[in-house]
Parts: C-alpha cells; structure tokens; sequence
C-alpha cells in the first residue's frame, strides 16, 4: 500500500537513484513513482473512489416515492459508491404523476441521501446499466409475492448482459406492504399516508386528490 500524503518519504534519495541508475534499478523507479504519487492531495484509496467506482442503479416507477423506496436506497449507498435511481418511462403503467413530477419529487427527497443521483431512462434495463458503467441492479424484495417476478426479471437481464449482477434488498418489517399503488389508493380515498411516504409526496398526494 501507498503512504498517506502526510506519510514522510525520502523523495530526493530516489531522484539521485533514478538519476544513477535509470529505468533498469525497477526498485528506485517505483519508488519514484510512488513520490509522484505523494505529491497528489489524495490517497491511493481516494484515488480509487474515482477511477474503480462501484455503482448501482436502482430502477422503478417511483410513482411515487415511498418510505419503502428509501429504505432500500438507504441500504444500497451503503454498499455502492453511487447508487443511481433511475425513473423508467413506462408505458405499461398508467402513471398518477408525470415522469417530471416523480423525478421533481425524488429530488427533495432521495436525492438528498448521500452519493445518490436521480436520473430517467428508457430502453433495456442493462443497457442503461452498462452505459453508466453500473455494476448492479437493485431490487426491493417485499414478499414472497414480489419474487417470481423479480427472479424472472433478474435471470433475463443476466442473460443480455452478463456483467450487471441483479442485487434484492429487503426494507424494514413495517415497509414490507407498502407499494405505490396501496398509497394512492389510501390517498385517493382521504385516508392518512404520513407514516409512508415523505411529507412532500403527502403534500403532492393531497393536492392530486383534494376533493
Ligand atoms: P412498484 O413495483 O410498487 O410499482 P416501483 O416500480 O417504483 O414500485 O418499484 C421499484 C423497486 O422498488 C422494485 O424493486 C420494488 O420491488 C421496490 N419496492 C417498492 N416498494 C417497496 C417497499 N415498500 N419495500 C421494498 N422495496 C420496494
């Protein structure tokens, strides 16, 4: 492993070193090399964050956040260096607000979760993944309900692209029955969502369907 900055090294020795001997004394050339190295204001391990980023993304409706949704992002940073939430345009689903309003609202509330980034996509999953050099997909497993589906999804995207692997994280207990489509059901009829989504998605919940 390489010093720290702040590690002192005898710099000057291995500048006569390199001097003397040239690029065959391979040892005073590394050394040189690492001196290099110490004059950045960074470590090697710093360094590393930027050129060997591991990166997630984590795809979804988002239609819209929910404490669930967050409690998975919030383990996923945890494991990545960037986690990616990525809102798909999706033309299956009838969406209750628009790809704008989703993103808009991922933004005060996700994004403000260290190393993450918001973004939208549409087209294959892993292309999208591959192209933002993303190693991994997140998922949130729920239930038992849940996994048929996501087992299909993950073995698929395994085989059109080999090198994003498919990553399941289980929220807290009480996140477990939550989805989008039961909170805009509750809001829809009046009911109170506060414990289950952020309060700007409450608010946005409470002007859709103010009566
Ligand atoms: P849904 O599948 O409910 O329409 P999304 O498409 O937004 O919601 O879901 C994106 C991902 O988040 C999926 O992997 C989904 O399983 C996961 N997810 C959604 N709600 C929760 C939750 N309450 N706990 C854990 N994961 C969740």
């Amino acid at each position: 492993m390489f010093p720290r900055a702040s590690e002192p090294r005898d710099c000057s020795r291995s500048r006569s070193a390199k001097r003397g001997a040239g690029i065959a004394n391979t040892r005073a050339h590394l050394n040189v090399e690492r001196c290099a190295l110490n004059s950045l204001p960074w470590t090697l391990s710093e360094l590393n964050v930027f050129f060997i980023m591991r990166r997630a993304i984590y795809p979804g409706s988002f239609d819209p956040v929910t404490n669930g949704h967050l409690d998975v992002i919030e383990r996923a940073r945890k494991l990545f260096d960037e986690v990616i939430v990525a809102v798909a345009h999706n033309d299956e689903k009838q969406a209750l607000f628009s790809l704008q309003e989703r993103l808009d609202l991922l933004q005060e509330t996700a994004a403000k979760i260290d190393n993450v980034r918001i973004t939208q996509f549409d087209g294959l999953l892993v292309e999208f993944a591959a192209a933002q050099k993303a190693t991994a997909v997140i998922r949130g497993l729920r239930a038992v309900s849940d996994f048929e589906f996501e087992f299909q999804m993950a073995l698929m995207n395994r085989k059109l692209e080999a090198s994003v692997e498919t990553i399941f994280l289980m929220p807290k207990e009480e996140y477990t029955y939550l989805s989008s489509r039961i909170i805009k059901e509750i809001a829809r009829l009046g009911g109170d969502v506060s414990s289950f989504v952020p309060p700007v998605v409450g608010k946005a919940l409470g002007r859709r369907f103010a009566r």
